[in-house]
Formats: C-alpha cells, sequence, structure tokens
C-alpha cells in the first residue's frame, strides 16, 4: 500500500542503527565491486522490499528484471520448497525427472527446438559463443581458429574474461586483459556498419533487442528485421540477448517480437528463475545446439531440479500471457506518464518498451546517483547508469496505484 510506505526513510541513519552496522561491515569484508544505495533490505513481498528498521520501499529496479514476477511470488515458492523436499541436485551424470518437462516446455515457449541450461547469464553468453564458434567450424566450414563474431558497442552480456574481451565500457574491461580474440564491435542500431563488418568468417551476430546497461536504448524501427534479413542471407546465426529484455519485460515474451523476428538462438537468464534460484539456456535449433557431442561442454549446476521446478513455473506462468499483458498495458501508461516528464524539461529523454524505461535526468537536476538517493528518501528503489540515466524496470506485478506513487515521488524529487 503506497499510504504505508516509509516516507521518512533517509541516508541520515545516525551512527550506530542496524543500517549503519550493516554496511559498514559490509564494506569492511566484501570487495567494492559494487556501491549499493545506502539500504539493508531484510525482506520483500511483491513490488515491495522492508529493510532492517522497517522502513518500506517500492522496488522499480526488481533485480534487473530478474524479480519479473516479484518478490517470494506465491507460485514460484509453491514450486521451489515442494521440490526441495523432493530433491535439489543430481548433476548431469545422471537423469532427473524435472529435467525432460523443463526443457521441452522452454524449447516450446521459444518456438524453437533444443535447451542447453546454464545457470548464471554470462554462462549462458558464454555457452552461445561456443555453440556459435563450433556450429562455424562444423556447419558452416570456417577454417580452424578464424571464426568471428559481431557484436554491438556498449553493449552488456557480463562479466567473464571473453565477455569483458568485446565490451566497450572501459570501467567492465580495462586491467582485465589479454583479451579473447575473435570479435568485431559495431555500432548498435547501425544496419550498415553491421553489414560491412559481416565476412565469411562471421558466424554469428550477437545483439540485444534492446539494450538495457547502456540505458534501455531501443534500436530503429527495422533494425532487428534487417539483422534478421542480413544474417539469413549471409548464412551467419542471429543471437538474441534476450536475459534482461525478454520473458515479458517490454510487454511481449521477447522483445524480438516487437518486429516479428525470431533469432536463430535465444539466450535466457534472469526472470527464468524467478527471483529464486539462477537459471540462464541457450535455446535453438538442432541443427545448432546439436554440434555438442558429451563431455564438450557442461555445468554442475546447469539443468539441476531446483532450476528446473522453479523455471517450469516461470514458463507456466508465461504461458498464460497475464504478465506480458499487464506489461503492456502498465508500461503504455508509465511511457505516457514519463513523457508528462520532459515536456517539464526535468528529464531530457525516456526511451524503452513495456514496464522499462530509460530516464535521462536534466543535468542541472544533478547526477542519476544523487536522483536514486533522493528517491530512496521517498521509499522508491531504482538504478542509475552513464551517469544521468536512471533505469525504471518494476516487476511486472506492480499494481497501477503503486506505479503511480513511484511516478508522484520521481515527481517530488525533479521538483515538478
Ligand atoms: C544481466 C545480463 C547478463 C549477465 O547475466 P548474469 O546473470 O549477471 O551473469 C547478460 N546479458 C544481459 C543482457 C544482461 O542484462
Amino acid at each position: 500500500m503506497p499510504g504505508s510506505a516509509a516516507t521518512g526513510a533517509t541516508t541520515e541513519t545516525g551512527a550506530g542503527t542496524a543500517t549503519d552496522r550493516q554496511i559498514a561491515r559490509a564494506e569492511a569484508y566484501s570487495a567494492h565491486n559494487y556501491h549499493p544505495l545506502p539500504v539493508v533490505i531484510a525482506s520483500a513481498e511483491g513490488a515491495w522490499v522492508t529493510d532492517v528498521e522497517g522502513r518500506r520501499y517500492l522496488d522499480m529496479l526488481a533485480g534487473y528484471s530478474a524479480l519479473n514476477f516479484g518478490h517470494a511470488n506465491p507460485r514460484l515458492i509453491a514450486a521451489a520448497k515442494a521440490q526441495l523436499d523432493r530433491v535439489t541436485l543430481t548433476s548431469r551424470a545422471f537423469h532427473h525427472d524435472r529435467f525432460a518437462e523443463f526443457c521441452a516446455a522452454l524449447a516450446q515457449l521459444c518456438g524453437m527446438e533444443m535447451v542447453l541450461p546454464m545457470n548464471t547469464g554470462a554462462e549462458a553468453v558464454e555457452t552461445a559463443v561456443k555453440t556459435a564458434r563450433k556450429w562455424g567450424y562444423r556447419i558452416k566450414g570456417v577454417p580452424d581458429g578464424r571464426a568471428k563474431i559481431v557484436v554491438a558497442a556498449d553493449n552488456f552480456h557480463g562479466r567473464t574474461t571473453t565477455i569483458v574481451s568485446f565490451s566497450t565500457d572501459p570501467d567492465a574491461r580495462a586491467d582485465f586483459g589479454p583479451y579473447t580474440p575473435g570479435f568485431t564491435v559495431v555500432p548498435y542500431g547501425d544496419l550498415a556498419a553491421l553489414e560491412a563488418a559481416v565476412d565469411d568468417d562471421t558466424v554469428a551476430v550477437l545483439l540485444e533487442p534492446i539494450q538495457g546497461e547502456a540505458g534501455v536504448l531501443v534500436p530503429p524501427p527495422g533494425y532487428l528485421s534487417g539483422v534478421r534479413a542480413l544474417t539469413t542471407a549471409r548464412n551467419v546465426l542471429f543471437i538474441a540477448d534476450e536475459i534482461q529484455s525478454g520473458l515479458g519485460r517490454t510487454g511481449r515474451t521477447f522483445a524480438c517480437e516487437h518486429e516479428s523476428v525470431v533469432p536463430d538462438m535465444y539466450v535466457l537468464g534472469k526472470a527464468l528463475g524467478g527471483g529464486v534460484v539462477p537459471v540462464s539456456a541457450v535455446v535453438s535449433s538442432r541443427s545448432v545446439l546439436g554440434v555438442f557431442r558429451p563431455g564438450e561442454h557442461g555445468s554442475t549446476f546447469g539443468g539441476n531440479p531446483l532450476a528446473c521446478a522453479v523455471g517450469l513455473e516461470v514458463i507456466a506462468m508465461l504461458r498464460t500471457g497475464e504478465y506480458q499483458l499487464r506489461a503492456a498495458e502498465l508500461g503504455a501508461h508509465l511511457h505516457a506518464e514519463l513523457g508528462t516528464l520532459t515536456s517539464s524539461g526535468a528529464v531530457t529523454a525516456v526511451r524503452g518498451r513495456g514496464l522499462w524505461a530509460g530516464v535521462d535526468i536534466a543535468p542541472s537536476l544533478g547526477t542519476g546517483r544523487a536522483v536514486t538517493e533522493r528517491l530512496m528518501t521517498h521509499g522508491v528503489l531504482a538504478k542509475d547508469t552513464h551517469g544521468s540515466t536512471i533505469r525504471l524496470a518494476p516487476p511486472l506485478v506492480i499494481s497501477k496505484e503503486d506505479l503511480d506513487w513511484a511516478l508522484a515521488r520521481l515527481r517530488t524529487v525533479l521538483g515538478v
């Protein structure tokens, strides 16, 4: 309920509060690879979280889309609890009775034929890279060691050494070399640049259909369908990283659907684990994923019974179409409301689709980080990116009333 939110939440928690003690301990004992907002969450339900002081906040980030179905979704928690009492881990050395069911259901949801389950998003992207290279050598006939993958500038595909090798973000990349070769970076949304980069050794084009970390960048109309036409014509795999854009976020199951595009491979993660466990997967055709033989790729935890049980429930929920519809309807409302902020001058641009928005704040109003800190004191949790942008991506289960409450808080913080 908006009325019961902790409007008095403040960053000035005074020495010795539970919040201060937790943050000081985290800073002492954990690597500083994040700069979290000064809130310490103790429990959560739906779109709301409660901190260690009992203050409530509306979660407008939803774990970067890992929490599309909200915190502690009753269907997902029930599925996880039931599986906990049966069997949680077998390793892939043996079959288990949720595996086939999960893979079949996920392939069907994607309109594809085969699934290779992993855990984190980065592992799924690594799997996609390995699959594309092997497909290139075995099926396309690219000479050994020459396979090339074309990616977009400002991408975010994860944090492994190979993936940061083709990042253009200096923070993500610097000091982590030597880098994995075999990637060509072209500007996002530029079909001519992509076409010029594709050659006979190109095995794949790897893209986010909407770039999330870059600031929720939607490519120009016709870009994704152009990529599809180009990759088909040049016998190159079109790999869509839908880890953040997929599974309902944009108002469709996949963001590619907005341009009626079907890639050769979906890379999925985040929401696939229902906010309960890490579940990721590569989903493709038999002719592509069929390149793997036993021993050539794997994961101890990938496709484990708990992951499959939760993933199956996620798929069943997506099959109802209810969450995609909510994201489309509430998203239209969100974007209409955010549009009114641009006319006020407080916001210089708004991008996105469905319940997903990148909001560029007028520089005079402070950095994106400063705005998220002020939003926090007003009971709204959001995340900044690239200096002046804030990202809004609430759980798809958020009520219209709560969404309006968050927008009112944003107006207050921006002084409009
Ligand atoms: C989050 C994300 C990843 C990486 O997922 P992890 O689970 O953090 O490894 C990859 N691609 C995209 C588009 C993402 O948003």
